[in-house]
């Protein structure tokens, strides 16, 4: 669960797998998801070209090797 389109089928979110930080209304911006997923890419986010992730956010990936303290 990590693109999460509107009922409308045009907008979406995108979700981070590891703390749910989630980032809307990317339709009206970046219209499809290959678009949006590639700037996200440029700043930081990784996972899979697929919307179906996982994918994680900066913050999650930057503390991937530190275990949780939550
Ligand atoms: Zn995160």
């Amino acid at each position: 669960m990590t693109a999460l389109y509107a009922a409308d089928g045009v907008d979406f979110s995108l979700v981070c797998d590891g703390c749910g930080m989630t980032v809307d209304n990317l339709g009206a911006n970046l219209h499809n998801w290959d678009l949006a997923w590639s700037l996200f890419r440029r700043h930081g986010w990784v996972g899979t070209q697929s919307t179906g992730g996982p994918h994680g956010c900066p913050r999650c990936t930057s503390q991937a090797t530190a275990p949780s303290d939550r």
